[in-house]
């Protein structure tokens, strides 16, 4: 008899790189799949069992349609522990970056003019957890394999799974790189979770905060650091909501300059109201 935990891997909007990045895992792929019952994932194979129950779902992606949230929700009943993987599912992702911003209908138009929509009609995108309980969030942008390995394999064993809570600075003096912030660049380690080794700054490039924020993020005072920099408060609050995207919004609108009115016509928008989000 299989004994092993059955795992699922689902996808909804984004451009799928968490799951190529597991798939690209070629050393350890097979060990993957030996150590695990994959009962389902697109893109590695036709076979689905979607009418199964799963002890782990891997979820990557935001919700953009009344479908997708249904699919979501059955995925959730189906799942004793379900991840969120990747920036998108976690935090929204780039295309939750202008969330609450003016009207999204009116964005939409200025992308698609009065193109007719024939598959369904999108609202904006949000994080799984605006709709449902998530267990764990492997961030990034994409995920780093080896944060997925790690929690695979604490999963499978029964074990909880904990992330990195440090900022991307830490791992940034570790490598002994010259802080970019100090250089006038405007660099957003440290208020983004740690996990990609300070993979930018590394190549002398500014963090732009694809793993999203860090728990303890103290956004203001980077805020005002960044404006004794001389950055204007445009440049600042575009380079926070670029990943940060609906989790920059919900926790730090008020310092983003997102007013309260915005965030309620966004909840009217998705059916969910701030009561029940607070009650998750
Ligand atoms: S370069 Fe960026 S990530 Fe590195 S220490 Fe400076 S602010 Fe932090
Ligand atoms: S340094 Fe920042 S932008 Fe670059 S990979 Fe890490 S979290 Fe993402």
């Amino acid at each position: 008899m299989n004994n092993k935990p059955k795992v699922g891997f689902y996808s909804f909007s984004g451009c799928e790189g968490d799951l190529l990045t597991i798939l690209h895992c070629e050393d350890e792929l097979l060990d993957i799949f030996s150590a695990v019952d994959i009962r389902s994932f697109r893109m590695a194979s036709s076979e689905r069992h979607d009418d199964e129950n799963l002890d782990i779902a891997f979820i990557e992606g935001s919700i953009t349609t009344n479908k997708h949230v249904k699919k979501l929700k059955v995925i959730r009943e189906r799942s004793k522990i379900v991840v969120a993987l990747g920036t998108c599912a976690c935090y929204g992702g780039p295309q939750s970056a202008r969330l609450g911003y003016n009207d999204w209908e009116e964005r939409f138009k200025k992308v698609y003019g009065s193109a007719k929509l024939t598959v369904a009609k999108p609202f904006e995108s949000q994080p799984l957890d605006e709709f449902i309980k998530v267990d764990y969030r492997i961030p990034g942008c994409p995920i780093d394999k080896y944060q997925f390995f790690y929690a695979l394999t604490r999963l499978a064993k029964g074990m909880p799974v904990e992330l990195t809570k440090f900022p991307v600075c830490a791992e940034c003096k570790w490598n002994e790189n010259e802080c970019l912030l100090l250089k006038g660049q405007l660099c957003l380690g440290p208020i983004t979770a740690g996990g990609c080794n300070s993979r930018c700054p590394n190549h002398g490039l500014p963090c732009i905060g694809c793993w999203g924020p860090t728990d303890e993020a103290n956004v203001a005072s980077e805020i005002n650091l960044l404006k004794e920099k001389d950055f204007s408060a445009e440049e600042i609050i575009n380079k926070l909501r670029l990943f940060g995207g609906a989790g920059m919004v919900r926790r730090f609108g008020e310092l983003l300059g997102i007013k309260p009115k915005e965030e309620k016509t966004l909840s009217k928008t998705q059916g969910v109201s701030k009561k029940k989000r607070e009650k998750k």
